[in-house]
């Protein structure tokens, strides 16, 4: 009978979409029946794990997670991950303020972070700020004149600073002071420097979140922030899997008693004209050994560089196409090198597969990054209660509940008023995931390592969860793996 009504109810539903949309579903058998009255939307619920995706979560399916995400953007305290200290985050009145308590009567520059440990020679950023009528900058802790053929190397990173003023901070003079505080504002992008001209310290000032110390700024958090299903929040080495691939060095060399030119590095194969042969050959030379040295006796530096890349420069005495000449280069390493084929190219992978042993050559490592938090480090500083939103995740779900039982105690009582109904929200959801007897799982647990029955109880707790009235819902056998006071539990939950 429940099946029948089901039939009925997709149909009903399906009738509703034009007739485009309908080409593509096939065609649905009605039931057989002559008449159903009083039928409520239908939603069928399997015991199966059907979501393969390796970023659907216990917290992303029951939606838990996007609220928590919420809460963190709310109401967390941001941290330093610098120095650990919190960050501050300041009105240009209070700029003001502080700037006149600890420099008054000092001779100080007025500065504005332009370019923080960045690569380049930065030409036409100076041909810029000269255009604007600025005449000095910091460039790497030293002021200096600018002019039209300043150049840096474009290989090393640099700190960049616009110089805006030279002033001694006097009250007499105070409108001065606050119009260089706005203009190194408005170059820095929310965030200033004060360079004591005696003692060479400087302090910032951020209208931004920003380390005291440091001068790390962060941007305000936003719900994205935390998520590592989003460029704004993932880990840029693993986005936001927790995993990477790495090769398996054991099946790249298999016998160390080999030299590279007699095939020592498997997928490889032995020695012929080719880039990758000569880059490793300039790096084997660079350690004073040459292609025929046996693995096992490449100095352990070497062997690092050949694996992981350099961001050194070597030189290539021999050219790919035999020719004899000078190229300077950076090394990927034999790592990436081979991810990368692997990746671009399903054949090379599959013939470097074969090469290499009966297995892949890769094995998945937790991400040194992140360590599997899949979070960029940024977002894992905010905190409540010393905790980031991967240790709330972290906890099997008793805990999280008893967790945001005392929640309000963490918060300061803007936090809270904010915050109030997103962690009305949270709580409930939780309590519907105990209610179905997944107390044992954790938010972070992944999707796909679900049983049928559990995968179940999660999107049932989620049906409830989204408070629909009126609906019928059809489960198989749902007293497989529920406890009869699940059963009756879960019962309860959907009547009320
Ligand atoms: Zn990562």
């Amino acid at each position: 009978m429940l099946l029948i009504q089901f039939a009925e109810g997709q149909s009903r539903y399906i009738a509703t979409f034009s007739s485009y949309a309908r080409q593509f579903l096939g065609n649905m058998e009605r039931p057989d029946v002559d008449k159903i009255t009083g039928l409520s939307p239908v939603i069928s619920i399997e015991q199966k794990t059907v979501n393969k995706n390796p970023r659907s979560t216990v917290g992303t399916t029951t939606e838990i997670y996007d609220f928590l995400r919420l809460l963190y953007a709310r109401a967390a305290t941001a941290y330093s991950y610098n120095s650990g200290e919190k960050m501050v985050k300041y009105s240009t009145l209070k700029i003001l303020e502080l700037i006149f308590d600890s420099f008054s009567n000092k001779k100080v520059y007025v500065l504005a972070p332009l370019v923080q440990g960045r690569k380049g020679h930065y030409k036409e950023l100076f041909e810029q700020i000269m255009k604007k009528g600025f005449l000095h900058a910091r460039i790497n802790g030293e002021i200096k004149e600018l002019s039209y053929n300043i150049k840096l190397d474009r290989y090393k990173s640099h700190n960049i600073e616009l110089v805006v003023d030279k002033l001694v901070v006097d009250q007499v003079d105070e409108k001065r002071v606050k119009d260089s505080l706005d203009i190194a504002m408005k170059h820095g992008k929310g965030i200033m420097m004060l360079l004591d001209f005696e003692t060479g310290k400087v302090r910032y000032f951020s209208k931004k979140l920003m380390c005291p110390t440091s001068g790390l700024s962060y941007n305000e958090p936003a719900p994205h922030t935390f998520s590592f299903n989003s460029p704004h929040g993932a880990c840029p080495q693993c986005s936001g899997l927790g995993v990477i691939n790495e090769v398996d060095i054991k099946k790249i060399i298999p016998d160390d008693s080999l030299s590279i030119r007699n095939g020592g590095i498997k997928p490889l194969g032995k020695y012929r004209q080719s880039l990758i042969f000569c880059q490793i050959e300039a790096i084997v030379h660079k350690h004073k050994c040459t292609l025929n040295t046996p693995i096992s006796e490449l100095p352990h530096a070497a062997l690092n560089t050949l694996m992981y890349g350099s961001s050194e420069m070597f030189t290539m005495i021999t050219a790919p196409l035999g020719m004899v000449s000078n190229h300077f280069m950076n090394f990927e390493g034999i790592n990436t090198y081979l991810l990368k084929l692997s990746e671009t190219d399903t054949e090379t992978e599959q013939e470097l597969e074969g090469s290499g042993s009966e297995a892949s050559l890769f094995k998945k490592a937790t991400c040194p990054e992140c360590g599997g938090k899949r979070l960029k480090k940024e977002s894992l500083h905010f905190k409540i209660d010393n905790k980031n939103i991967s240790d709330l995740s972290d906890m099997d779900i008793q805990s999280l509940y008893n967790w945001f039982l005392k929640i309000n105690d963490f918060l300061e009582d803007k936090e809270k008023k904010i915050a109030s109904e997103i962690i009305k929200e949270i709580q409930a959801r939780i309590k519907f995931l105990l209610d179905v007897g997944l107390h044992y799982l954790s938010l972070n647990r992944n999707s796909k390592t679900l049983s049928g029955g559990e995968s179940q109880r999660i999107r049932l707790a989620t049906q409830i969860g989204s408070q629909l009235v009126n609906v019928l819902y059809i489960l198989d056998e749902p007293s497989i793996g529920l406890h009869q006071r699940d059963n009756d539990r879960l019962i309860d939950a959907l009547k009320s």
